[in-house]
């Protein structure tokens, strides 16, 4: 029971591409400008057609703390690229219900509908710790 309908899905699946790639621009700057040659060549690899590597992990063992924040949007985009092969993107984690397009627009990545997150976020603002 897809909410999406299929160019729908299409629009979604490209705006997760472009993002992937717009940050892994920025990893590779960032490689760049701190000199490390193998950290590029393992850039300059086709990603995405590995199997089940994530480039994310990959890089997440260079240990470098200006990564963090681009390697978790990559895994978060790497996962929802995931969902959509397995067929289970749109759909929220947590109730089963549909995202919704508009949202998903928004965040391409959201893996709850509105209702769930805003949950999820009163209940850890409660316990006063976000944790994951
Ligand atoms: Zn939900």
């Amino acid at each position: 029971m897809p909410a999406l309908t299929p160019s729908q899905l299409d629009q979604l699946v490209k705006k997760l591409n472009e993002d992937y790639q717009a940050l892994l621009r920025e990893v590779r700057e960032e490689l760049e400008n701190s000199g490390n040659q193998h950290r590029i060549d393992l850039l300059n690899s086709e990603p995405g057609d590995s199997g089940d590597e994530s480039l994310a992990n990959a890089l997440a063992d260079f240990n470098l703390t200006i990564l963090d924040r681009h390697i978790d949007a990559m895994r978060d985009i790497e996962a929802a690229l995931q969902r959509v092969r397995a067929g289970e993107y749109g759909v929220c984690i947590d109730c089963g219900e549909d995202v919704g397009f508009p949202r998903l627009m928004a965040y391409p990545t959201a893996k709850r509908c509105i209702v769930c997150q805003e949950q999820r976020e009163k209940r850890y603002a409660q316990e006063g710790r976000p944790t994951l």
